[in-house]
């Protein structure tokens, strides 16, 4: 693996329409950094499973956690995983279906997933979640307990090897298609933030902190 790039190996390499394959740090962590949901690919007793949940990331390995009595988190501990993450861009449509197509980022990442033990890994790595979704929060919160942490169970991956694809741009129609009288081009979709909306419970003089101001971060 270089710094800059993973492997491309048989497993990684992008057989079907490679050219919107990257394999570049770069690509792969903004893909991933502009997430915070992926799904957990592992096997049972031989057969498949794929669970979603939330995760983070921090340099070359990714985190995901839950509670100790959760069966995903159990049976990932020292297996082999494959994790996706998935961000849909717009709706593509051609003159055709054939051609009608989704714009997106997705990225695959394989690793062996392992099970944080101490109490201080644990806590650096969800104070990284916490800041992964709202950057400030963390110093806010109430302190976890030792009890919430043992509750806690904290799985990290080394990324062994990881490919992203890529689509983006107008349909690609056939060029006896142009002729036809029918709309084509994309749909724009996007993952906003709302405005937030407190629990009617806030305490005297609670206010919406910065970090969930739009245009503001902490
Ligand atoms: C939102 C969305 C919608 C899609 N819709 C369709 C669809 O309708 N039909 C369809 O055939 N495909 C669709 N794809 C593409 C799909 O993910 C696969 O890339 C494609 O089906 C080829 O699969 P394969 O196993 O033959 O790939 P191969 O090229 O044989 O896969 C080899 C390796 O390439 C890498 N790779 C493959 N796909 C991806 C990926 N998406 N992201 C990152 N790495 C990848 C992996 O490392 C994989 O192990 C969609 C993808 C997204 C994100």
């Amino acid at each position: 693996m270089s710094d800059e790039s993973f492997a491309s190996s048989e497993r990684t390499r992008l057989r079907r329409l490679p050219k919107r394959g990257h394999y570049d740090r770069r690509t792969i962590y903004q893909i991933l950094d502009a997430g915070f949901v992926c799904h957990i690919g592992y096997v049972i007793d031989g057969r498949p499973y794929v669970t979603p949940t939330s995760y983070w990331r921090h340099g070359d390995k990714v985190y995901w956690h839950g509670s100790h009595a959760s069966r995903m988190l159990a049976e990932v501990t020292d297996a082999p995983v494959c994790l996706t993450v998935t961000h849909v861009d717009a709706l593509v449509l051609a003159r055709s279906g054939f051609h009608s197509s989704i714009n997106y980022r997705s990225a695959m990442l394989f690793g062996t997933a392992r099970k944080l033990d101490g109490e201080a890994d644990k806590l650096r790595a969800l104070e990284a979640f916490a800041e992964h979704l709202y950057r400030g929060r963390w110093r806010e919160l109430r302190p976890p307990t030792r009890q919430e942490l043992l509750a806690t169970t904290v799985v990290e991956m080394q990324i062994e090897e990881a490919s992203a694809k890529i689509r983006t741009g107008p349909p690609a129609d056939d060029d006896t298609d142009y002729a036809l009288p029918i709309w084509a081009g994309i749909v724009p979709l996007s993952l906003t933030r709302g405005t937030p909306q407190d629990d009617g419970r806030l305490a005297a003089g609670v206010e919406v902190p910065g970090y969930l101001r739009e245009g503001e971060t902490g």
